[in-house]
């Protein structure tokens, strides 16, 4: 049944790290929000339902799926550590949030028995799956591999001496 609410297009709101000015995000397959005030790639953390998952991990960084549940003790150890990770690794990496109390359908596709169940998803594939709360450095260990390598910088030229 189609709905009204179902908006493909979800805009999230992303606070900038570096100058703290809110930005409204569309979810978009190609590259990474930057501020529209300083330019600097945004922390991207978003909060998706049933309705916006499909369109949210379609995203070029490596997106990191975190199906929760607020009851979750180990869960809310977790979430911060990828808030941090999330404005850490800005422009590098989406953090995709799901409650899987509200949203049990995705719970049930990707067989999210125990929660925190983290889907690390690379252009629409899933290619980990942590399951349980890890401590930050043992999720930057396991996370850091699978990001994608960042763009060489600009070639500057070289000058006479
Ligand atoms: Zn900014």
């Amino acid at each position: 049944m189609a709905s009204a609410t179902t908006d493909p297009r979800p805009i999230s709101i992303l606070r900038c790290a570096n100058c703290g000015a809110a930005n409204r995000i569309a979810p978009s397959p190609r590259g990474a929000p930057h501020c529209g005030t300083c330019g600097k790639p945004l922390p991207w953390l978003v909060n998706a339902t049933e309705a916006t998952f499909d369109v949210e991990v379609r995203a070029a960084p490596t997106v990191v799926v975190d199906l929760w549940a607020p009851w979750c003790g180990p869960c809310r150890f977790v979430g911060p550590i990828l808030e941090e990770l999330a404005r850490d690794w800005a422009g590098r990496l989406k953090v995709v949030k799901v409650n899987v109390d509200e949203n049990q359908a995705l719970a049930l596709r990707y067989d999210a028995r125990s929660i925190p169940t983290m889907l690390v998803m690379r252009d629409g594939q899933v290619v980990d799956r942590i399951v349980g709360a890890l401590a930050r450095p043992q999720l930057v260990a396991r996370l850091e591999p699978k990001l994608k390598p960042r763009k060489p910088p600009a070639q500057v030229p070289g000058g006479t001496r």
